[in-house]
């Protein structure tokens, strides 16, 4: 048995843990059977972003009449640009793993881990022991149990993201954020995407006028079937590639959709179940994500778990920021609380999608008291410029002026929505911090100037 001072498990957001903890002179382990940087870096945030970025690419060239310039496509390299972004990615993973090998005080266990007790590890043939330990070992995209499913080649966003082909036609199971942005880059790359949505709308978390606009949008690119369910899958029946799903509605009514491939993006489960924790007594809610405090200890002494494990919230934003705790927490000795006020979201499709705080549907089921500043890019010189005709920015504030939520739909939304964000994590959050803050002209930012200014006041009064 190897004993060390901290054992990290899960070379993802975790690594950064890892990384602190041997920088402070401690013997770590890091234990990651999988290419370091998890899942952003290679099967997330980061490979999915460099695919909607040459959608993005495509949509403008198709764009560029309408701004009197005449441009084609000329040929996609799909398998070209995949390689590519491969090989960026697990370069960049490889020369991680080569640094941590390098350094001081950080032994790398390219193996899986389970729990043997509290604070005992078994890792490959080995058995390793920490006096801290710190779980952060990710999730994985659920697979749902629909009749057929055994029969047939389905595709999760793991394998999507590098497939060697583009698809001639593709039908997505889910309507979250993944399957909004793996339909928007498929489609701008020439597949016919079918979406399959058990909820009324795609996107359903988002606020309700968002997730509205967004559905309209996705429904004239794609076909979409909301409020139907994947209810069975079968090999087509005429011996050519491809899946049929069975999309059925509450009320009973089917509907059979057809696609060369079929890609599941129904959500994501924690790998909580991968590590026996009942040997070491860590407790897990009734959906598998590990229980932690404000602190990120879990029910056993000297064990943290962070990340989308501890499933606070299943971003790499989120996974950071507890990154940083853990490092306070666990290396440095101090008791720093999480404080998940305002932490952003984003959805990487055209447009863009941003959001922050409660949603007006949400503030309906509170039955709280709310007034709305709303403002469209169109009425904005530079969304007049970019021919934005479509999308808004949306506030939601108390009715003495603290910010509640913030929802823009948009070109840039990503980035416009971090006002807000700001605004929220600084001081009292009022919605005067934006709106009264000089925006310059002709930014997009103007939307944000816009909608805050659109907030009525607490006197009820419109701000002049
Ligand atoms: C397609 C896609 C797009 C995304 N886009 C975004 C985005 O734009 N913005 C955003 O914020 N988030 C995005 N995410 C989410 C983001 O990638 C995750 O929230 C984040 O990577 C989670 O980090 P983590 O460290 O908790 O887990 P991971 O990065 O998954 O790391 C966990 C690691 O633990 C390892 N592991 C598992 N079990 C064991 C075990 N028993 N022993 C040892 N190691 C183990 C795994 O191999 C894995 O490498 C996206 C996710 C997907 C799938």
């Amino acid at each position: 048995m190897t004993d060390f001072d901290l054992v990290v498990i899960g070379g993802g957001t975790g690594n950064s843990v890892a990384a602190a903890a041997a920088e402070a002179g401690e013997e770590v382990a890091l234990v990651e059977p999988g290419p370091l940087g998890g899942t952003c870096l290679n099967r997330g945030c980061n490979p999915s972003k460099m695919l909607i970025q040459r959608a993005n690419v495509a949509e403008t060239v198709r764009m560029a009449g309408r701004f009197g310039i005449d441009a084609s496509i000329d040929r996609i390299d799909f398998e070209g640009f995949v390689d590519e972004i491969e090989s960026t990615l697990s370069g960049i993973a490889e020369d991680m793993a080569a640094r941590y090998r390098e350094t001081d005080g950080l032994a790398l266990y390219r193996e899986r881990a389970t729990f043997v007790d509290e604070r005992t590890l078994a890792v490959g043939d080995e058995e390793i022991s920490g006096d801290r330990v710190v779980v952060a070992v990710g999730s994985r995209p659920v697979v749902p149990p629909i009749d057929g499913l055994d029969d047939v080649d389905f595709l999760t966003s793991d394998d999507a993201l590098y497939l060697d082909e583009r698809p001639e036609s593709l039908v997505i199971l889910g309507g979250g954020y993944i399957a909004a942005e793996l339909g928007y880059f498929f489609e701008a790359m020439g597949t016919d995407v079918r979406i399959v949505q058990s909820h009324e709308t795609l996107l359903p978390h988002e606020d309700p006028e968002v997730a509205a606009a967004f559905t309209d949008i996705a429904a004239e690119r794609h076909e979409v079937y909301t409020g139907y369910r994947g209810s069975a899958v079968a090999p087509t029946s005429d011996g050519s590639e491809g899946v049929v799903v069975t999309a059925t509605a509450d009320d009973g009514d089917d509907v059979d959709v057809p696609g060369e491939r079929l890609l599941l993006a129904v959500g994501r489960r924690p790998n909580s179940d991968t590590l026996a924790l009942d040997a070491a007594g860590i407790e897990t809610d009734d959906r598998g994500f590990v229980e932690t405090n404000d602190y990120l200890e879990t029910t056993a002494e000297n064990v943290w778990a962070m990340g989308d494990v501890a499933g606070n919230f299943l971003f790499k934003h989120s996974g950071d920021y507890e990154a940083r705790h853990a490092i306070d927490n666990v290396v440095r000795g101090k008791r720093r609380p999480v404080d998940f006020t305002a932490v952003p979201h984003a959805v990487f499709t055209d447009p863009q999608i941003g959001g922050v705080g409660a949603t007006q549907a949400e503030l309906e089921a509170e039955d709280r008291d709310y007034v709305v500043g709303k403002a469209a890019y169109a009425d904005t010189a530079m969304g007049r410029a970019k021919k934005l005709e479509e999308g808004f920015a949306k506030v939601l504030a108390a009715p003495d002026g603290r910010i509640l939520g913030c929802h823009v739909i948009g070109h840039e939304a990503s980035t416009l929505v971090h006002e807000a964000v700001l605004a929220m994590r600084s001081g009292d959050g009022r919605v005067e911090d934006v709106a009264d803050a000089i925006h310059a002209h002709p930014t997009l930012n103007k939307v944000m100037e816009a909608a805050f200014r659109d907030v009525p006041t607490a006197a009820g009064d419109v701000r002049s």
